[in-house]
């Protein structure tokens, strides 16, 4: 009836409404949080499984709400680049993993970047001021880049990913294998990593399919000369496959989670020592 039916409308509005107003909290608490210095990094390392050693650790931001304790990047990255936060945020990413890895004796570091941060115009001179006032050599740098990047302007990013390489870093696709075209960006953009997305590893045990998915990346990058990271190895069982198919750099929960920096520092004095 017309009375249910307005009824319903009434429901979903303020079902909206609410998700409005929570939205805007949060919008509130990350630039607060920004401020108060409620964020820190963990960095989970990538192994080199054939030399034994850790490659490099890629940086994961963490945010410690001083309400809602632990919140998931999951949740407020994408809502930090709705309402721009992610610029002032990924700086201070940037910044605090470029300093961080200065300690690690050679071993790099891999900072996530937002499509966002790249529109915003200034990434490439905010990565040589991270190196600069870091010290950290430009080959222990490296950007993960999903596909969204590439997407709007893709003219724009071939040449700010070229200019990212006048600086010396690397640049990683992240998530690879779950876009529209990653393999014409292969192509057209100089990329020297790629990581198999989890969702293939995940399936490694139980789908033909998958396997033969995962051997065809690491073909291709044999080919293209790129190197190939599997993320989210959880199983014996998965590393077990990817070794048998000699893809040697692997990220995940069974061989390290994400890290604070601390222990990061004990696990390297560790490796070290043996
Ligand atoms: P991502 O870049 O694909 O990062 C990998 C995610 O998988 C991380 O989740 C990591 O903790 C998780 N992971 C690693 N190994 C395993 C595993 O074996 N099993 C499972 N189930 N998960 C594993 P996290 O830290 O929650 O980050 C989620 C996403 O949020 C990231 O996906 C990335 O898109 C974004 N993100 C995280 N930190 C940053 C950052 O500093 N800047 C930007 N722009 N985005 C970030
Ligand atoms: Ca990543
Ligand atoms: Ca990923
Ligand atoms: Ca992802």
């Amino acid at each position: 009836s017309k009375e249910s039916g307005r009824g319903q409308y009434h429901f979903y509005a303020t079902e909206m409404n609410d998700r409005i107003m929570a939205q805007r909290k949060m919008t509130e608490d990350l630039r607060h949080g920004l401020a108060a210095g409620d964020f820190y990094l963990e960095y989970q390392p990538r192994f080199d499984t054939r030399m034994r050693r850790i490659r490099s650790l890629e940086a994961l931001v963490r945010w410690a709400h001083p309400e809602s304790g632990r919140v998931s990047p999951a949740e407020f990255i994408p809502l930090a680049e709705q309402n721009g936060l992610i610029v002032p945020l990924g700086d201070w990413i940037l910044r605090t993993a470029c300093q961080a890895a200065t300690a690690w004796d050679g071993i790099g570091v891999s900072v996530n970047v937002s499509p966002v941060q790249f529109r915003d115009g200034n990434l490439v001179d905010k990565v040589r001021e991270a190196l600069q006032s870091s010290g950290l050599p430009g080959h222990l740098l490296e950007l993960e880049i999903t596909e969204g990047v590439l997407l709007e302007d893709a003219e724009r990013a071939i040449q700010v990913l070229a200019e990212l390489k006048t600086l010396g870093i690397k640049l990683a696709m992240d998530d690879f294998g779950t876009g529209y075209s990653s393999l014409s960006y292969l192509r057209n953009f100089p990329f020297d990593v790629i990581k198999i997305d989890r969702s293939f590893i995940m399936d490694l045990d139980t789908r033909e399919n998958a396997r033969a998915i995962v051997q065809a990346i690491l073909g291709l990058g044999k080919a293209l000369g790129l190197s190939v990271t599997a993320e989210g190895v959880e199983t014996n069982e998965q590393l077990a496959v990817l070794t048998m198919d000699q893809c040697t750099e692997v990220q995940g929960f069974l061989l390290a989670r994400p890290l604070k920096l601390d222990k990061v520092m004990e696990l390297l004095a560790e490796l070290a020592d043996i």
